[in-house]
């Protein structure tokens, strides 16, 4: 079979569905000024795997004798763990870190649910057979996946079941020989324009008495009853690919999707009506570490490009070799490059799991957490090396057609880099814009600071992860070491040196 490449991708998209944009229900998504270019920057990664060139650094052979996205691959040893991240890095390049739920999410998050089956066979024979057959199912297909694990916001004040709105968390409403019937809302279905399928699960603690909303399955995203509900299109406003750079082509999307008794038969799903295995599916699984390790082989590079687009800027403006910018540019190279060192970190310091070689969660999570706090602190630093340069721009690029003002904007646009001029300067300017202040910008860094939960959230994983015993160890040792504490028969604890 020939290996998924763009034009495969886009025919996965010419189906009908229910997407609402701006009041107006959209069906075919790949043909829509709002979705296109988007759709299109995702058949573009699949162009690329298919590229000759690229088929060995970018997939791997199943055991079914297809070729398909490194995404899908269980790793058995550290040599494939760093294959798989080289692979997935390349796929970032392509949009400079700027897809966040790109395909390879989903299958790390799958693949890695799969190397815990036994977790799934503890709750029941069918619903580890029923994750078994989806993920070679969506493996062998090289299936496009987004998925909703978490509810919508509502009232974080009360439990999920006290909300105001009876239908505002999905949760199971009927049942029979067929499967079962959902109904509500989940958040928040980033990339769902793009996918093929979507996972539904719950990340978010369930208390017993909430078995109504413990399910996880997976679905097409035409089938009927699902409504996707989203957000203000950043690619629709843009004016163009010279004016919104990031906007126009890679404006992933995010949406609040509504089951509106969606039937979900039996052969998907994957767990049923138990609160703690919901966690149980991420947490003790490698599913979890997985997906968000994936989150950092891309974030990397988009901190990478990032850094840069810092001194790029600096450079333009002149200001590169002034000491208070090499110092801040400084600042920001140590930054990337200690989130770089946790990453390779996070692959050397992991370990067989049964028969997989998983990265380590307790610095998986460490990334986590500092990459929440430090993505908005390198935003407002590039911001501070551009000035108004980010916004002495001509409005659009319709302006340079006017000969009254062309000639006056290639006089002001001026670039201190060797050999260039005014359109140098402006096509990095209105990049660096896109990528720090325009909406698409904003959402990005809301995207770095949530999409892997709020701080407690990430805050209590490090917590619960990290090697507390090892570094206790060391406290006990020097503790006990001190010969003059009371009762270690050192003469007390009096004397100072
Ligand atoms: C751009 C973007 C894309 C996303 N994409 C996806 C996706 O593809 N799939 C998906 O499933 N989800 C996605 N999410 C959702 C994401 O997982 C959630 O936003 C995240 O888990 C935080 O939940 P929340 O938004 O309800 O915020 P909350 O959990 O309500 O947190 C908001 C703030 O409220 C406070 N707070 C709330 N509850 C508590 C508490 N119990 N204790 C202390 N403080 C509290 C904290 O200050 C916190 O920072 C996305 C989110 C964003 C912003």
């Amino acid at each position: 079979m020939k290996i998924k490449d763009g034009a495969a991708h886009l025919r996965t998209l010419d189906r009908d569905r229910e997407v609402y944009l701006d009041g107006a229900l959209i069906a075919r998504v790949a043909d829509h000024p709002a979705f296109a270019a988007a759709c299109r920057s995702a058949a573009a990664l699949y162009d690329f795997q298919a590229a000759e060139a690229n088929i060995e650094l970018m997939t791997f052979e199943t055991e079914t004798g297809r070729r398909v996205n490194r995404g899908w691959q269980m790793p058995q040893s550290y040599a494939d763990l760093v294959a798989r991240r080289e692979a997935l890095t390349a796929w970032a390049e392509l949009h400079g870190g700027f897809l966040g739920r790109s395909p390879d999410h989903l299958s790390s998050s799958v693949a890695g649910q799969m190397m815990g089956i036994e977790v799934f066979e503890r709750h029941g024979a069918r619903y580890a057979s029923a994750l078994r057959d989806y993920y070679a199912y969506a493996r062998d297909n090289d299936l496009y996946l987004c998925y909703v694990i978490v509810n919508p916001q509502g009232d974080r004040s009360k439990a999920w079941g006290e909300q105001p709105s009876e239908e505002m968390t999905m949760r199971v409403v009927d049942e029979d020989a067929a499967g079962v019937t959902v109904r509500g809302a989940k958040m928040l279905g980033t990339g769902s324009i793009m996918a093929e399928e979507v996972l539904v699960a719950n990340l978010q603690p369930l208390k017993p008495g909430e078995e109504r909303f413990a399910i996880s399955f997976a679905l097409p995203l035409d089938t009927r009853g699902i409504k996707v509900l989203s957000r203000k299109s950043y690619e629709a406003s843009a004016t163009s690919p010279w004016d919104n750079p990031l906007s126009h082509r890679f404006d992933e999307n995010d949406s609040v999707i509504y089951f509106d008794d969606v039937k979900v038969p039996w052969e998907r799903i994957f767990l049923l009506g138990d609160t703690d295995m919901c966690r149980a599916q991420f947490h003790d699984t490698p599913g979890h570490v997985f997906q968000n390790y994936q989150s950092q082989i891309r974030l990397v590079v988009k901190l990478k490009f990032l850094l840069a687009l810092g001194r790029r800027i600096a450079e333009t403006v002149g200001t590169a070799r002034m000491a208070p910018v090499v110092e801040l540019l400084g600042e920001m190279a140590s930054e990337v490059a200690a989130v770089e060192g946790l990453l390779y970190g996070m692959e050397s310091a992991g370990g067989m799991v049964g028969g997989y070689y998983v990265p380590n969660a307790s610095m998986m999570y460490a990334a986590q957490v500092q990459t929440q706090a430090l993505y908005p602190r390198l935003i407002d630093q590039v911001r501070s090396l551009a000035g108004g340069g980010l916004i002495m721009l001509p409005s659009s690029a319709a302006d340079l057609e006017n000969p009254a003002i062309a000639p006056l904007i290639e006089r002001t646009q001026v670039s201190a880099r060797e050999g260039e001029g005014a359109a140098e300067r402006m096509t990095l300017m209105k990049l660096a814009w896109d990528a720090v202040g325009s909406e698409f910008a904003g959402r990005h860094t809301q995207y770095e600071m949530f999409y892997a939960g709020a701080k407690f959230v990430t805050t209590a994983h490090c917590f619960r992860r990290y090697d507390w015993t090892g570094s206790e160890r060391i406290l006990d040792g020097v503790l006990a070491s001190n010969p003059a504490r009371p009762g270690a028969g050192g003469g007390g604890g009096s004397g100072g040196a």
